[in-house]
């Protein structure tokens, strides 16, 4: 067989792969542009788990209609352009991968308004041919995009799918974990017309540890204690539950760099080891964590769905959490009273 350039839509349906794993992962692109461009709200809505519709509206900053077809294409993106930006990545995004993979994959509609823009227009592509059609459209500022009937085209795919309602349980837990990242971020996910989270923005602690209630359940956050440690070039806080957890706790174990929802080896170890110190064996701790560095310490570019992410000075960081939440556990009474002295 001889060499060929693939065609386009062959192409992104490959990269898709990486991407696109299921509906909740178009859910956390898509959110994730929208966290990107700035909003201070985001209503998600859902049918049939996300396999008929996925409908994500923001109030971010939009894109021109000159802009409308670069933004679905691939390696497209406004987040970097040179090499040394991939040093210290700031936004969520950065691939430029994320539109075209889903648009290859399913029928998608952007549609949206940037703030010096009179009217609103919009975008749309389907799989077949990566055809991008542009029409005007009626929108506030912001952007909607729409993506029907994922995996139309790539049957074998389509048939991975779970039943709606584990789809739809991936789609709330990926939410519950950007509402915990995001409390300035007003959120709504809908599914099948019904309402099933709804938070307003939470400046304050106190409306933070509320919105924490509604995810995590009262009884996390009645057990935990709120730290914060900052060295020059780091800052760790969130919330530890400082007693003794019963199993359900156990699901409430959030890790978070830089906004970025990751599960990091190295992050886990240090936890795991402070609690394996103050928690008899069984037992099971529940955290929040924010971990915020400078951006030139982390490398986000390790996995396509960059949930890894790699330290360049990881002993330091791994220290760093060791030490904070040993001064915490210790500093904390209901620890202390409850665990037995060595
Ligand atoms: P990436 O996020 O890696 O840049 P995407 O394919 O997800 O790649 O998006 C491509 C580009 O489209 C983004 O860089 C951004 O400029 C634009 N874009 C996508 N979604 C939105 C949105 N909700 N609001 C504003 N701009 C967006
Ligand atoms: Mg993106």
């Amino acid at each position: 067989m001889s060499i060929q350039i693939l065609p386009a839509r062959l192409a992104n349906q490959i990269a898709a792969g990486e991407v696109v794993e299921r509906p909740a992962s178009v859910v956390k692109e898509l959110v994730e542009n929208s966290l990107d461009a700035g909003a201070t709200r985001i209503d998600i809505e859902i049918e049939q788990g996300g396999a008929k519709c996925i409908r994500i509206k923001d109030n971010g900053s939009g894109v021109n209609k000159e802009q409308l077809t670069l933004a679905l294409s691939r390696h497209a993106t406004s987040k970097i352009s040179h090499l040394d930006d991939l040093e210290a990545i700031v936004s969520l995004g950065f691939r430029g991968e994320a539109l075209a993979s889903v648009s290859s994959v399913a029928r998608l509609t952007f549609t949206s308004k940037p703030a010096d823009q009179d009217e609103a227009w919009q975008a749309i592509a389907e799989g077949r041919d990566m055809q991008v059609h542009i029409q005007p459209a009626a929108h506030p500022q912001g952007t909607t995009v729409e993506v029907l009937d994922l995996f139309f085209n790539t049957p074998a795919r389509r048939r991975f799918l779970k039943t709606e309602k584990t789809e739809f349980q991936h789609i709330d837990e990926l939410i519950k974990r950007i509402a915990l990242s995001r409390f300035d971020i007003a959120i709504s996910l809908k599914h099948n017309n019904k309402i099933v989270r709804q938070y307003r923005a939470a400046p304050t602690q106190q409306q933070q540890e509320k919105r924490i209630a509604a995810i995590c359940s009262e009884q996390f956050i009645q057990n935990a204690v709120f730290f914060e440690h900052q060295d020059q070039a780091l800052k760790i806080s969130g919330w530890v539950s400082d007693r003794l957890s019963p199993r359900p706790l156990a699901d409430v174990q959030y890790c978070y760099i830089n906004g970025r929802m990751i599960r990091d080896k190295l992050v886990n170890h240090a936890i795991k080891q402070v609690f394996a110190y103050y928690l008899p064996q069984g037992t099971f701790p529940g955290y929040i964590i924010y971990i915020e560095c400078d951006p030139k310490e982390v490398d986000v570019n390790v996995h396509p769905a960059k949930h890894e992410v790699r330290f360049h000075q990881a002993r330091w960081v791994h220290d760093f959490i060791s030490s904070t939440l040993n001064t915490t556990l210790n500093d904390s009474s209901l620890v202390t009273e409850s665990t037995p002295q060595a």
